[in-house]
């Protein structure tokens, strides 16, 4: 780990370094290939000069400079762009595994990389289970012989379930297994996996850490050794980030503490406006006293995270006629940028699941996931008052 001494907030603005002159912002390098001066030189950075490059999808400029920030801010030893949080997920997880090896996934857990344990791992001769969220902590017993990986997130998605990080990491690392933990919900301003355990932290830079809504991207973070494992992996495999898109996640990033900050207060003033409203049966927030791990989230959480779900009285028909009632929060699927967005969990993450698989992972029909933007919290609660009046009574 570094050793750091600045706290989120300026290590947000300045990432891991101060120019002693020249432009004060990194320049874009927006070239596929680097030329070399001589077999010198190609000999220098075939010798691991790093100040030397050869080709964007192995290493660029601009990536780098993106790098070295968010390895800052996860307080990691280092990271890795990808042009996806699933091509990072993948990558990083097939970079954790030996042929024959067996992950153990939480259920809930964004749907692509569930799929890809499930699906897609079996398929190359990797075991690939995945298990309920509250078993996460007994994956000491549930280990089998060939189990070297537990892939998790906290909050989760889409019901802000909470996950006792360090809890989950004593227990595998006890039997042998590593730990890797997609931090997208939270972002590092407010949870630092990698503190409380875990081996390998992942990120969708598609949400708070770009935070505008208008980039793909991902990342990994972690020791040197894990990120040179999956370094060596996605030069083959190929999902690199593009120079220009790496430039603009590197210039959201220098205001990802305001914006989660607001965020935060904003998910906390709907969440506790939401438990009063009679057309409302239950609000999950991990800021609210009534969530089942408010305790657990406030151990390690410094915040509860941009991300409100909560369940309507009437059920689906009344989450419809309250989605389409909205006319400032966004319907669009996704979460972490500036403007309020809403989504029905049936209709997007858990579209085509049973009623018995809806209640497998904890998912209420009649649920909403609102992720909070960074607008002024009096016209978010009034939309969804304003919207919540269209709705028939429970
Ligand atoms: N992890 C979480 C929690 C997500 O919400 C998403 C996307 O919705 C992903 C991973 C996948 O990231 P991307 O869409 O950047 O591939």
């Amino acid at each position: 780990m570094t050793a750091n001494r600045r706290t989120i907030g300026t290590r947000a603005v300045h990432g891991g370094r101060a120019p002693s002159s020249g432009p004060l912002i990194p320049p874009v390098v927006q070239s596929a290939t680097f030329v070399m001066a001589s077999s010198a030189e190609m000999r220098r950075y075939l010798a691991g000069d790093e100040e030397l490059y050869l080709y964007t999808r192995y290493a660029n400029p601009t990536v780098r400079v993106l790098e070295e920030h968010l390895a800052e801010l996860e307080e990691g030893e280092a990271a890795l762009a990808f042009s996806s949080g699933m091509a990072a997920a993948t990558t990083g997880i097939l970079s954790m595994l030996e042929p024959g090896d067996e992950v153990l996934a939480s259920a809930s857990l964004y749907g692509g990389t569930a799929r890809f344990v499930r699906e897609v791992l079996p398929r190359f001769g990797f075991g690939g289970r995945v298990i309920p969220v509250h078993d996460l902590p007994n994956v000491a017993s549930l280990a089998g012989e060939r189990t070297r990986l537990v892939v998790l997130e906290s909050p989760t998605n889409p019901m802000v379930d909470i996950v006792d990080l360090a809890a989950v990491a004593t227990a595998a690392h006890g039997k042998g297994m590593a730990v890797f933990v997609d931090n997208t919900f939270a972002t590092p301003v407010v949870q630092q996996p990698l503190k409380l355990g875990a081996d390998l932290v992942m990120h969708s830079l598609s949400k708070a850490l770009g935070g505008h809504s208008d980039i793909i991207g991902g990342a990994l973070v972690g020791s040197k050794e894990r990120i040179d494992k999956a370094h060596a992996l996605l030069k083959v495999l190929g999902g690199c980030i593009d120079p220009h898109t790496a430039f603009l996640v590197e210039r959201g990033l220098k205001t990802v503490h305001l914006r989660v900050q607001r965020q935060c207060e904003n998910a906390m003033a709907l969440a506790t406006r939401l438990e009063k409203h009679p057309k409302i049966r239950r609000v999950v927030y991990p800021g609210l006293a009534s969530h089942p791990r408010h305790d657990v989230a406030r151990r390690q959480m410094s915040a509860f995270g941009g991300v409100v779900a909560f369940v309507l009285a009437g059920g689906l028909p009344a989450a419809e006629k309250f989605y389409d009632g909205l006319r400032l929060i966004s319907r669009a699927a996704s979460l972490g940028g500036v403007e309020s967005l809403i989504s029905l969990p049936v209709h997007t993450s858990h579209y085509g699941f049973s009623d018995a698989q809806l209640a497998e992972a904890g998912v209420d029909p009649g649920a909403a996931r609102i992720s909070l933007g960074v607008e002024d919290a009096a016209d978010i609660i009034a939309d969804v008052e304003r919207a919540l009046e269209s709705v028939p009574g429970a």
